[in-house]
């Protein structure tokens, strides 16, 4: 067998035979409590309902390698009843939404939750009209940052931060997902015809002489590969069809091998976020404690979608309805962008380059007609056209087979809440930031919306360090 199913094989660790995460709590009497709020979830319920806010103590960190630095002032921070108290009809899930989201669970591995729309973060903030910036008359002038640390000194700004410190990665992990290993003596090409052929965007590495996960492989790494490796349209691309996954990785990583980043079940939410902005990855795997088994893979789609589904509970900050350009929350300056005549190959040097997930596409007036993200490289190992890297970007978006229609937008003028609602709803890693006439104007991406609700209300700047 090349590569491995959970639950599927003689090398995985024995623990880790069950795609059911609530199983192995169980063992530490954890399960009830799990269950319930990982149904809530699913179903569009709001954890705490009837039990008041917070429902557990902030969580301790079990792993000894956190790289969460242990001494910030959130170990200060005070409990979340004490960053203030709601005021009467600020922000709660109303009854009925609650009853309509229930029902509408299927939970993919990323976010397949699809709970239906809630109007969780409105900004329908009774007194704070006079507070909104009036429509600024030029889109390019420069976004101050000023106005941001302003909002984070308000009472109730932290309100998100500790939420997600309160509450564990068990709890936004799903009951059950589709979970692909594979092992290091894989062949590259395969492992990445299965990513396609399972509908997954990454894998955790499991080498079986070290008995234990040392890696992930995405589709980051596919690029890498590609390259790395492709020469022409003619020439075929030898090494993808040859190498091993342990032998890419020791030509690539040169004996420097980035350890995994991993979680443990029972670490917050808040380090769950910073893990992932802080190493600049998109995938997160949980492991048990105990046995070391995966026990689900965390994305910054899946935490937000998490807050964005029980932050209804909790009191919105003023913040929510301050617009993207009063806040400056996103990247304005020296954005990468690909032409949409550009080769594929282009695309990939500057995601090499530059290590962003995703290029605007712009025509030659700079106006922006498409993305292409490092997930849409995917399709030329779908398509098996990966030698084919002579395409135009333009052609490459027209031959994506689920492809969604434009570009996912947002306009300086738009409210931080009305962001996170679009975000989350068309479950994408970013919005474009554009301007009347369809110029650039940024990029807004989950990591800054995470890095600005969880991260900044503690001092922490983890996207710019
Ligand atoms: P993508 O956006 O394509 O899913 P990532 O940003 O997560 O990719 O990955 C960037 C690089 O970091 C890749 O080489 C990948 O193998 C590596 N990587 C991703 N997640 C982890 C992790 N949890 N631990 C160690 N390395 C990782
Ligand atoms: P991932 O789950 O790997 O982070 P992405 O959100 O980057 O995936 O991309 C998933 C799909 O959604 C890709 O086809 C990508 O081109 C598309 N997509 C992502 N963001 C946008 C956007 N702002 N506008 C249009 N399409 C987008
Ligand atoms: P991401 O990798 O999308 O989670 O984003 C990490 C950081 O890179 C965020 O601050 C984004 O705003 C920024 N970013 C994302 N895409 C681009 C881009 N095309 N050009 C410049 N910065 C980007």
């Amino acid at each position: 067998m090349d590569f491995l199913e959970q639950g599927d094989s003689a090398s995985w660790p024995s623990s880790a035979m069950t795609t059911s995460s609530e199983r192995i709590h169980g063992k530490r009497g954890a399960k009830a409590s799990k269950w319930t709020r990982q149904e809530a979830m699913e179903e569009g319920e709001l954890p705490g309902l009837g039990e008041g806010l917070p429902s557990r103590p902030a969580a301790e960190s079990s792993r000894p390698d956190a790289t969460f630095p242990k001494a910030t002032p959130l170990a200060q921070a005070p409990p979340l009843a004490a960053a203030g108290t709601p005021p009467a009809g600020w922000g709660f899930l109303p009854t009925d939404c609650a009853s309509a989201a229930a029902g509408s669970s299927t939970d993919h591995l990323d976010l397949g939750l699809g709970i239906p729309a809630i109007a969780a973060w409105g900004y329908e903030l009774e007194g704070l009209e006079e507070e909104r910036p009036a429509p600024c008359p030029c889109p390019q002038a420069p976004l101050p940052w000023l106005s941001w640390d302003d909002e984070l000194q308000k009472p109730g700004a932290q309100v998100y931060m500790h939420f997600m410190q309160e509450h564990t990665c068990y709890d936004a992990m799903a009951t059950s997902s589709k979970l692909v290993i594979f092992d290091t003596t894989l062949e590259i090409k395969k492992a990445f015809l299965a990513l396609v052929a399972n509908g997954l965007r990454a894998a955790p590495l499991w080498d079986s002489k070290k008995q234990s996960f040392v890696g992930m492989l995405t589709i980051t790494d596919f690029i890498l590969v590609l390259h790395r490796y492709y020469r022409s349209p003619l020439v075929q691309i030898f090494e993808i069809e040859e190498h091993k996954i342990e032998t890419w990785r020791e030509i690539y990583l040169q004996g420097c091998f980035k350890p995994l980043v991993s979680i443990s079940p029972n670490d917050s939410l808040f380090e769950a976020v910073y893990a992932l902005i802080k190493n600049r990855i998109h995938r997160l795997p949980v492991l048990d404690p105990v046995s070391g088994a995966v026990l689900h893979i965390l994305t910054h789609k899946r935490l937000l979608k998490f807050l964005h589904i029980f932050g209804a509970l909790l009191p919105q900050p003023s913040f929510l309805s301050r617009t993207i350009q009063d806040l400056g929350i996103g990247t304005f300056r020296d954005l990468a962008v690909v032409l949409e005549t550009a080769p594929i190959l282009t695309a990939l040097d500057i995601f090499v380059d530059r290590r962003v997930s995703a290029l605007p596409v712009v025509n030659e007036s700079g106006q922006v007609v498409g993305l292409y993200s490092r997930f849409d490289v995917i399709h030329l190992a779908a398509q098996k056209t990966y030698n084919r890297l002579d395409m135009s970007v333009g052609e490459a978006l027209r031959q994506r087979t689920l492809s969604l229609e434009g570009v996912l937008s947002c306009q300086p003028h738009e409210s931080f809440g009305e962001i996170i609602d679009r975000i989350a709803r068309e479950q994408v890693h970013r919005l474009v930031l554009v301007d009347e006439t369809q110029h650039l104007l940024g990029v807004v991406s989950l990591s800054d919306i995470l890095q600005a609700l969880v991260l900044s209300p503690a001092g922490i700047d983890a996207l710019g360090a």
